[in-house]
């Protein structure tokens, strides 16, 4: 019997609860308020706007700036224990190639799917996970980490983007920064980019050796005389 038990209480808030609903979304810029279709399977709602970037994306060698423009679009859709949200996020990226130390700035886009159970799920999903569901009532997201799941917060009031925006990036981020695979760098003499001046090489070694043979040859050239 697929009889909707809709958890009323989603849309019908206290002076209380508005209240401290509006203070949550005034803390947390990424806070998105999707109240209006958790728990009403089959809505959906979009989204597309410019959020702070988190920060710890990235370093200072290779990175996002944070609170630098993230462009965010996608759509939420409410399923029974939560929402779906599928979308793309878009920052500039500010770094260097670690060989050449070219400029690598420019946009870098992300897409994800990720799953936002109602608070109340989240006791299953720890028992699928076998985290045990007694010792951990409240929800902590930065715990998510890799999972690609992502509580709604305050009875599913809000989707907070903050941790999934940086898991995102975060994943998006090379090791190793390249502008590209194969980068010859810096000659380690004098920072010649050796991209651009495949032929560039030095002699200096390569001279002492032959005139230390010459040196050589002109001993034994003595000697045999
Ligand atoms: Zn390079
Ligand atoms: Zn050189």
């Amino acid at each position: 019997m697929e009889t909707m038990n809709l958890p009323e209480k989603h849309w019908r808030h206290s002076a209380d609860e508005v209240d401290r609903h509006w203070k949550y979304a005034n803390q947390s810029p990424w806070a998105i308020r999707v109240g209006d279709i958790s728990g009403r399977v089959g809505e959906s709602q979009e989204l597309d706007i410019t959020l702070p970037a988190p920060s710890g994306i990235g370093d200072d060698f290779y990175g996002i700036t944070a609170d630098s423009d993230v462009d965010v679009t996608g759509h939420f859709d409410a399923i029974k224990d939560g929402l779906v949200f599928i979308g793309e996020a878009t920052a500039d990226v500010h770094g260097q190639c670690s060989r050449c130390l070219k400029d690598l700035s420019g946009p870098l886009s992300v897409n994800f799917t990720v799953f936002m159970p109602l608070k109340a799920s989240t006791a299953e999903e720890d028992e699928r996970l076998g985290r045990g569901t007694s010792a951990q009532k409240d929800v902590n997201v930065d715990e998510d980490e890799g999972e690609d799941v992502y509580p709604l917060l305050e009875d599913g009031m809000y989707a907070d983007l903050e941790s999934l925006l940086r898991d995102a990036f975060a994943d998006a981020m090379p090791q190793t920064p390249l502008c590209q695979p194969d980068c010859k760098g810096l000659c380690p003499l004098d920072g010649v980019n050796l991209n651009d001046h495949p032929e560039h090489h030095h002699e200096q070694e390569g001279d002492e050796r032959w005139s230390a043979l010459a040196a050589l040859k002109a001993q034994l050239e003595a000697k045999e005389d």
